[in-house]
């Protein structure tokens, strides 16, 4: 470790408890104190630089410091930095939600915010369950999810998720919901299309919601790309099944974009490519550009109309926290949807995510690559013992954090998920960032499966 960071790692290992991590792990590989960010890259206090392929966990858009976004945070923390949102509003939160009922798909024209994305999904969940308590369908509490799904960290944003690793410990604290299997394209078999196996996959959807539509609440996915579970992705016919089978079955669907939203997989929002309204849309990371925390549930008139009545009828939904529409976070958000207008982001972004896919795809042959994944400005490489059978390793050999641990030194923050390495850089990255980054993860590869 370079000399200028050591003080701040003994620091920070005295009484920083670090998200996601065995902190043991710093005993061989200690965090890296950063002390400025600049377009996509961030520095250390050795002056060493780190290319953040991986967006600063899939939130930063337009560049770490980037001076529109900062211009605007700056000016509004001029005019105030936080207000109680129950009984006063702001500008801010006012025209931001204005922009993003224009921006998503047509009928979502309510926004309930929150601070976090777990938060988010906490609130589209009770939302919905206390949506059919209102209409008089108290029976319907139950929640439909898909296998290898993430949704948060907090219990109930937990319970609807399924990656085991963060769940199985908690089980006990957890409700319980339907599991559906995914339609996960990695599953298919050899010539099948990922249309074929996602809609082949949807009999399960169809089965589970004729069994369960009485007591089901919602089912909540995300859209094209489970992210935390590997970035396994899947064809937007899917969708379009869910959203027929949930009208014919009464049954409303969370559409959780925290992680696709706002460009990510080529279009503003991923259920456009599905053409695809859902009754619940949770946003946040991407929401801000990154720069500060906020969440929001998009829902639709006839939702909201359901709590919408004299206060001692007691059908209010009467959640808060603390920071709910913080004013500095809505102005960050404002000037993050500015950019995308004034740039054309979504049009540049195209010859980017071409770029990248073409230099990912490289790695196809590679003996212990069983597959380059693409949705957009999202591109996964999946690493694993045996290409022929697709076995991967055993999981305890930690094998993407030898990649992990390589492109650090390399410059290159990459942080593979499992065995999954893969890139989901800020819209600023250039095609010379891209072909470090995809290069690197090259080297890493090679050396993490050569023994
Ligand atoms: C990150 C994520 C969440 C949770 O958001 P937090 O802000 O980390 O609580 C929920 N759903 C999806 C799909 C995510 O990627």
């Amino acid at each position: 470790m370079s000399s200028a960071n050591a003080p701040l790692v003994t620091r920070d290992l005295a009484h920083v408890w670090h998200p996601c991590t065995q902190m043991k792990d710093h005993e061989r590989l200690p965090p890296i104190p950063i002390r400025r960010g600049s377009g996509a890259w961030l520095e250390d206090y050795a002056g060493r630089r780190y290319l953040d392929a991986v967006s600063s966990w899939w939130v930063n858009l337009f560049g770490h410091a980037n001076p529109r976004i900062n211009a605007a945070v700056r000016a509004q923390l001029e005019q105030l930095e936080q207000v109680i949102l129950a009984g006063f509003t702001h500008e801010p939160v006012i025209a931001l939600s204005e922009e993003l009922v224009a921006l998503a798909p047509t009928g979502l024209s309510r926004c309930f915010y929150a601070d976090n994305g777990s938060s988010a999904v906490e609130v589209a969940v009770k939302m919905s369950f206390h949506y059919w308590r209102n209409v008089g369908r108290p029976g319907k509490r139950r929640f439909i999810t898909l296998s290898n799904s993430y949704h948060g960290e907090t219990l109930g944003a937990l319970a609807v998720g399924d990656v085991e690793l963060y769940k199985e410990i908690y089980r006990p604290l957890l409700m319980d919901v339907i599991t559906v299997p995914s339609p996960d394209c990695y599953q298919r078999a050899a010539g099948v299309s990922w249309a074929g196996h996602s809609r082949a996959q949807f009999a399960h959807m169809e089965s589970a919601l004729e069994r369960h539509a009485h007591e089901a609440a919602a089912v909540i996915v995300e859209p094209l790309v489970q992210c935390a579970g590997g970035m396994r992705m899947y064809d937007p016919v899917y969708l379009s099944l869910l959203r027929a089978a949930c009208d014919r079955h009464a049954v409303h669907l969370i559409a959780d974009e925290i992680a696709v939203g706002f460009g990510r997989t080529g279009t503003f929002f991923a259920c456009e490519q599905a053409g695809i309204r859902p009754d619940f849309m949770c946003l946040s990371k991407g929401l801000t550009g990154g720069y500060l925390p906020l969440s929001t549930v998009m829902t639709t008139e006839p939702i909201y109309a359901a709590f919408y009545d004299e206060y001692v009828k007691l059908n209010a939904f009467l959640h808060s926290h603390s920071f709910t529409g913080n004013p500095l976070a809505c102005a960050a958000a404002r000037a993050s949807l500015a950019i995308f207008r004034e740039d054309g982001t979504l049009e540049r972004n195209h010859a980017l995510a071409a770029h990248l896919g073409a230099r990912a795809r490289e790695l196809e042959d590679h003996p212990h690559v069983a597959e380059v994944r693409q949705r957009g400005m999202i591109v996964a490489i999946e690493m694993v013992r045996d290409k022929a059978s697709r076995a991967p390793y055993p999981w305890a050999e930690r094998r993407g954090l030898a990649v992990y641990a390589h492109a650090l030194e390399r410059g290159v923050l990459l942080r593979p998920v499992g065995d999954v390495v893969y890139f989901m850089p800020p819209y600023v990255v250039t095609p010379e960032e891209i072909d470090l980054m995809v290069d690197v993860a090259r080297e890493g590869l090679e050396l993490a499966t050569c023994a």
